[in-house]
């Protein structure tokens, strides 16, 4: 399976559909299909980036872009108690969907450490 035949490939192309909470040129959030809090909510660049381990230094903006479009949804969300921001990284990271996201978790207390 090429990289943009990954689900969140589709989403971004609306070849499914997707609770999309916020887009612009370079991201896109929407609820994930699965949530584990309250809000649970996935940031993903449209450019197709397996993993944040292949990240390279011309991301370095993008990059910035996802953390600071993370910020904005969560003030969206009303998340103003705190929430957690997850990047799973590969098989061991626990990493199921090979293009780059964003977790953001919030609603309730979260507990730490993750399992
Ligand atoms: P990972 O385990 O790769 O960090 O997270 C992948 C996330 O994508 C999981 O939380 C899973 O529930 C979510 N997910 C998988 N397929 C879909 C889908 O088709 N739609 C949405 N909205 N979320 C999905």
């Amino acid at each position: 399976m090429s990289e943009t035949d990954t689900i969140f490939g589709k989403i971004i192309r609306r070849e499914i559909p997707a609770d999309i909470v916020y887009e612009d040129n370079l991201a896109l959030a929407f609820r994930d299909v699965n949530p584990q809090a309250p809000v649970h909510i996935l940031v993903i660049p449209k450019e197709p980036i397996a993993k944040l381990a292949d990240a390279e230094s011309q991301n370095h903006a993008l990059m910035g872009h996802l953390l600071l479009t993370v910020k904005r949804v969560a003030e969206q969300e009303g998340l103003a108690n705190g929430y957690r921001v997850v990047i799973n990284n590969g098989e061991d990271g626990g990493q199921t969907v090979p293009h780059l996201h964003l977790h953001i978790l919030g609603g309730r207390p979260l507990a730490w450490p993750p399992g």
